[in-house]
């Protein structure tokens, strides 16, 4: 059985129900969650699982992508924890909302990048104290990323609600800007969550963000790595 993704319904949920499907050592299958995984480039939650006054420590929590089962590691083998326990989920949200800030910033950054520079990201990851983004570009001029990061900023500051609702896999790649990204999808994804700055950017997406742009703050940029040809690499955090 795949674990119901509450996550990408409401990236706000910090509280939720779960039932244990499977427990080893101290890996603990749920059959939901609202802990995001490690996937999309957007590192993992933690928090904490309870029954009733005990307490364990999520450190870390995973996919499988072929089951689609999400596995929390625990901090300790949890004796008196088993198969068929109701337990409570709590997200470190501190780190959670960071995460959402900078994930949405990144798509910001990502689409003022592809506007004025017509570049694309080759790779990306978000972690809680900041973000790096990989693009194709030949050129290594701070002032690009520094324009690029101010406009973002500027976007932010206009307060754009987001969008997000899913599309059959049919329907998805009859939107353009969708299209490229939805052909790299495995077939076997029948529905696709689209993620959708208006005005700004549309992405099929499975990872946490803010409800509106003016939650994201200031975006700053911390520095600017070759790696080599035609690849910048720009780390940002957000304040
Ligand atoms: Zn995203």
């Amino acid at each position: 059985m795949e674990t119901k993704t509450l996550y990408l319904y409401d990236s706000y949920l910090r509280e939720f129900e779960a039932k244990i499907l499977q427990k080893i050592g101290n890996q603990i299958l749920l059959d939901q969650t609202a802990f995001h995984p490690l996937t999309g480039g957007v590192a993992y939650d933690i928090g904490y699982l309870v029954k009733g006054n005990l307490k364990w420590k999520v450190l870390k929590v995973e996919i499988d992508k072929e089951t689609k089962q999400i596995t929390h590691t625990l901090e300790d083998v949890a004796n008196d924890l088993e198969q068929g326990d109701i337990v409570k989920g709590f997200l470190d949200w501190d780190r959670r909302y960071k995460l959402m800030r900078l994930h949405t910033a990144a798509h910001l950054i990502a689409a003022v990048m592809y506007t004025d520079y017509n570049t694309l990201i080759t790779g990306g990851q978000v972690d809680p104290e900041y973000a790096k983004l990989d693009f194709n570009l030949p050129r290594t001029d701070r002032e690009i990323f520094e324009s690029a990061i101010e406009k973002a900023t500027k976007e932010a500051r206009k307060g754009v609600s987001l969008k997000i609702y899913f599309l059959t896999r049919k329907e998805a790649l009859k939107m353009p800007g969708v299209v490229k990204l939805a052909e790299k999808m495995p077939p076997d994804e029948k529905e696709l969550r689209i993620v959708e700055i208006p005005g700004i950017d549309l992405q099929a997406d499975g990872g946490p963000h803010v409800k509106n742009t003016m939650e994201i703050g200031d975006i700053r940029l911390l520095k600017i790595e070759n790696k080599g040809k035609n690849q910048r690499r720009v780390y940002f955090e957000v304040k």
